[in-house]
């Protein structure tokens, strides 16, 4: 990742910690898809819900997601950080 915004040289990381909601953000969505799959597969195939299958599906899950929403994460984490300061700073 690149230290600054090309566009408007905004720096990101603007202290040691920073990114510590963008990983909150990611845990958050990686449990929701966990916990979709796990539930709705449950759900959809009750009584005979194949535990094999369902605990390799999630557990590969539980490690391709946060790879993928990492991105995300960050991006949002930076929009909900420069949002509230905004509106503390009452330049909102
Ligand atoms: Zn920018």
């Amino acid at each position: 990742m690149v230290p600054e915004c090309p566009r408007c040289d905004l720096h990101f990381e603007r202290e040691e910690g920073y990114w510590l909601g963008s990983m909150a953000i990611n845990i958050g969505i990686t449990m929701v898809v966990f916990f979709a799959a796990f539930i709705g597969t449950m759900v959809a195939t009750w009584p005979d819900v194949p535990w094999d299958a369902l605990w390799v599906v999630t557990v590969a899950a539980m490690v391709v997601t946060p790879l993928i929403v990492h991105p995300f994460s960050r991006t949002l984490w930076v929009a909900l950080e420069r949002h509230v300061r905004a509106m503390s700073d009452g330049s909102y």
